[in-house]
């Protein structure tokens, strides 16, 4: 499988809005979190389509004079994750295009895994691409269908994409959301004013006041028209593999993603893993901020009282990419610290949501015993990320992922830890009330959609 430059990331989409640029701009602020490096707004005035985008923080990129040119009564927005390298401002979002039927701006969260033969077969065709974004593949289908309208252009271009996709469409007078058949990506529809709203995650709605309709759909299109209700058409047959990690990791805890709270979600992870692994300890600390629902849920299913034996400092970014392992492990110690006369001689159990590389776990062990903890038992609640993502949330290679290449006694010794134990697969599909196989747990299994 080819592994093409990876978008995860946020899209909103705001239709028949006075002030849509506004909430576009409000709902990326509450979708920071799943994505740092830059961001984006298109705004449709139904003669033109402007677009501001750049590197850094929604609060960085925008100010109000910014927002101000922003006119009309549409706008999407994106904001993109890091990842190693690629900083480029082309690689920002909305992606832009001038075609035959006039202007039209896109955004994408997922990861295409034919992009690169889309991409080949389009260069062959005379195709000159700018990025090394899949995106850009979506407006070159779009801009060489021969089909007239632009609606029949998207429905085209879907067709001959393969992989995740939640994605929002801008033209000079329309909208369109559309979801892969998988629903692998979240995307939530609502109603703000006598508007429309869709974002990867509800957190955006509560920001701005719109009210939660439903799900768009996997395999889903919306098309938004001005004076008219959102109208729905099944491009695909709905075959449900939602993110599981979107629960374990990425999606804020007030979100209520695939149908689910996911601060809940997170509890009952904390939950099991207490119930399945029950151990006596003098407190449970949480790795701030991920593991704190958890570690609530492990405390109230144990008994053991929740301490905040970690703190955070809020004013640095994540820790997770970053060039070379010495940088990585600099910014863990940066961000967190002990909170020494509390853990003291105390037998801890410290609960996070996932191990990736094993840098943050290693260095928390360490920090804590340095600090005079008896001992640290690491919990993590989720099972052992053993493979890539292929479907847009960034994870390093096999080689570099710690339970792909280590037993758990070896991880245990590299860390340090008095032990170290994961949920469960199935415990993991228990917490978030999986029915059938509606959840891609493929980073944990291997076991691919495609
Ligand atoms: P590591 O230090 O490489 O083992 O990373 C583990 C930490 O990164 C955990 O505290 C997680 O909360 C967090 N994490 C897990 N997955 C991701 C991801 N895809 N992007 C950023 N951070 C992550
Ligand atoms: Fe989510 Fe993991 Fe599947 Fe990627 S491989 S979509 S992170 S569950």
């Amino acid at each position: 499988m080819q592994r093409e430059l990876n978008e995860k990331c946020a899209v909103v989409g705001i239709f028949d809005h006075p002030e849509a640029s506004k909430l576009a701009y409000f709902s990326l602020h509450s979708l920071q979190h799943r994505g740092q490096e830059a961001c984006g707004i298109s705004s449709a005035d139904g003669i033109k389509v402007h677009t501001i985008k750049d590197r850094g923080l929604v609060s960085q990129v925008f100010t109000d004079e910014k927002i101000k040119t922003l006119k009309g009564t549409s706008a999407i927005g994106h904001n993109r994750y890091s990842t190693a390298g690629d900083d480029s401002i082309l690689d920002a979002q909305p992606v832009f295009a001038r075609y035959d039927l006039g202007e039209m701006a896109i955004v994408h969260n997922g990861n295409l895994t034919n992009a690169k033969e889309v991409r080949d077969r389009l260069i062959k065709r005379g195709a000159i691409f700018q990025t090394f974004m899949d995106t850009e593949n979506l407006i070159h289908l779009i801009a060489k269908s021969e089909e007239r309208k632009l609606l029949d252009r998207i429905i085209d271009a879907v067709k001959k994409i393969e992989g995740a996709y939640s994605l929002v469409f801008l033209s000079r007078t329309k909208m369109f959301a559309m979801r892969d058949p998988y629903g692998l990506r979240p995307l939530s529809l609502g109603k703000v004013g006598n508007g429309y709203i869709v974002a990867s995650e509800t957190c955006a709605f509560d920001l701005v006041g719109a009210e939660f309709i439903r799900d768009v759909e996997p395999g889903e299109l919306l098309v938004f028209e001005e004076g008219k209700e959102p109208k729905s058409i099944k491009i695909f047959e709905p075959t449900p593999k939602h993110c599981i990690f979107e629960y374990v990791y990425f999606a804020r805890p007030d979100s209520d993603v695939f149908g689910q709270n996911v601060y809940q979600m997170r509890k009952n992870m904390g939950r099991k893993l207490a119930y399945i692994d029950p151990i006596e300890a003098d407190m449970i600390v949480p790795v701030p901020d991920g593991g704190v629902p958890a570690a609530i849920g492990y405390s109230q299913e144990s008994g053991i009282p929740y301490e905040l034996g970690i703190m955070r400092n809020h004013y640095i970014g994540r820790t997770f990419i970053e060039p070379t392992q010495q940088m990585r492990d600099l910014k863990v110690k940066m961000k967190l610290s002990p909170i020494t006369s509390l853990i003291k001689g105390k037998k801890l159990i410290v609960v996070d949501d996932s191990i990736v590389r094993g840098t943050t776990s290693k260095r928390i062990v360490k920090m804590l015993k340095e600090a005079g903890a008896a001992e640290v038992h690491m919990r993590i609640s989720s099972p052992p990320t053993t493979d890539p993502c292929y479907y847009g949330i960034d994870t390093p290679d096999k080689e570099n992922l710690i339970a792909a290449n280590m037993s758990n006694q070896e991880m245990c010794d590299f860390m340090g830890a008095d032990s170290l134990a994961y949920l469960s697969h199935d415990a993991l599909l228990e917490s978030v009330n999986a029915v059938d196989s509606q959840y891609c747990t493929a980073c944990f299994t291997g076991k691919y959609l495609y």
